[in-house]
């Protein structure tokens, strides 16, 4: 597997896991489940599948296990995948809050959503081993006005051998057929460019053999270590978190000269987004005018959109530096 050049489809000889790490809302446990009963169903592998969720709401981080042996091999363990030959990373902010690489095997294959090239993701990341694969199924899913899990399955695809392109591509027919027949033709499309339009970048097998070997991290927190008294050191605080990563791609952008303060966004915005203060109108009169968004909050919604009277707000592809250079801050007396 994992080369520049698709290859021909193998057979399976040992346990092979794949580890999905994406936010509630991109499809990741659709993803896993069409991927293992394509496999068990349909290539007689056996197989096992699960998902983890934190809160279960949009926007909060899942992973998603995969595991297939080949027929002869029972799967026994039922527990997280710790060194996976493949991370699949749905959403690129992940890359912000947590280690999505943790355990990738010095030969795996990471898979990234992004618009990035692969170096530019073994920098952010430090996976210098393996095999970096880069497809912007996010800009795939607009134009085909589909969800990035199938773009996601189309590359997933393209680097596992023993998958079989038209097995998977009948699981994903008989998802939807039955409740969306209409999204049938452009999953299967998304499916395809995912395939195909991909960045790889194969390390050597020095670079590799130079990884260090995995080591199962400690608990950061122990009876030696654990603060006095039970201080909780990072608190579940809305003013002190970086919700960035909760975003699907898509950002409101607001534009002050179109806007009326008539507060119909803020009605809708599940996470006070915005930002107000008090300013005098022409005839002297107080009222509370709309500064602009704090995207620290912002989960990308792009509800506020739909209500907004005006055109002051439309939704935007997000593009790095984006929110930081448009923030506007809530100012919060903490006093
Ligand atoms: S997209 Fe709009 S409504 Fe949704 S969280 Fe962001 S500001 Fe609020
Ligand atoms: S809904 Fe639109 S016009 Fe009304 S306050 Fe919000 S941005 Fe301004």
């Amino acid at each position: 597997m994992l080369s520049n050049e698709q290859s021909e489809r193998t057979e399976l000889h040992e346990l092979f896991e794949i580890r999905i790490e994406s936010i509630g809302g991109l499809g990741a446990n659709l993803a896993g489940k069409m991927l293992a009963e394509a496999g068990v169903l349909g290539l007689g592998l056996n197989g096992s599948n699960y998902s983890s969720y934190g809160s279960e709401k949009k926007g909060s981080p899942v992973t998603t296990f995969i595991r297939f042996a080949p027929p002869d091999m029972l799967i026994r363990d039922s527990s997280p995948i710790e060194q996976p030959n493949v991370v699949s990373v749905f959403h690129e902010a992940l890359f912000r809050t947590q280690n999505c690489t943790r355990g990738l095997r010095a030969d795996g294959v990471l898979i990234v959503n992004t618009r990035k090239t692969p170096a530019e993701i073994r920098k952010l990341t430090g996976y210098q081993a393996g095999t970096v694969v880069c497809v912007d199924a996010l800009g795939i899913s607009i134009e085909e006005k589909t969800r990035i899990n199938t773009a996601m399955l189309g590359t997933l695809c393209r680097i596992v051998d023993f998958l079989d392109t038209e097995v998977i591509k009948s699981g994903i027919r008989a998802t939807f057929e039955k409740k969306y027949p209409a999204l049938v033709e452009s999953n299967l499309r998304t499916f395809d460019r995912g395939f195909t339009e991909i960045k790889v970048d194969v390390a050597s097998s020095e670079v590799a053999a130079a990884q260090e070997p995995y080591r199962r991290p400690a608990p950061s927190l122990g009876f030696v270590t654990q603060p006095m008294g039970g201080v909780i050191l990072n608190p579940g605080n809305s003013v002190l978190k970086d919700l960035s990563s909760s975003r699907q791609g898509f950002v409101p952008e607001f534009k002050a000269e179109s806007c009326i303060h008539c507060a119909a966004c803020d009605q809708v915005c599940p996470d006070f987004c915005f930002v107000w203060s008090p300013q005098t109108d022409s005839h002297g009169r107080t009222f509370q005018f709309l500064q602009g968004i704090d995207y620290q909050y912002c989960k990308g919604c792009l509800k506020c959109v739909e209500a907004c009277p005006t055109d002051a707000l439309a939704g935007l592809r997000e593009t790095e530096g984006y929110a930081d250079a448009h923030q506007t801050k809530h100012a919060f007396n903490l006093a």
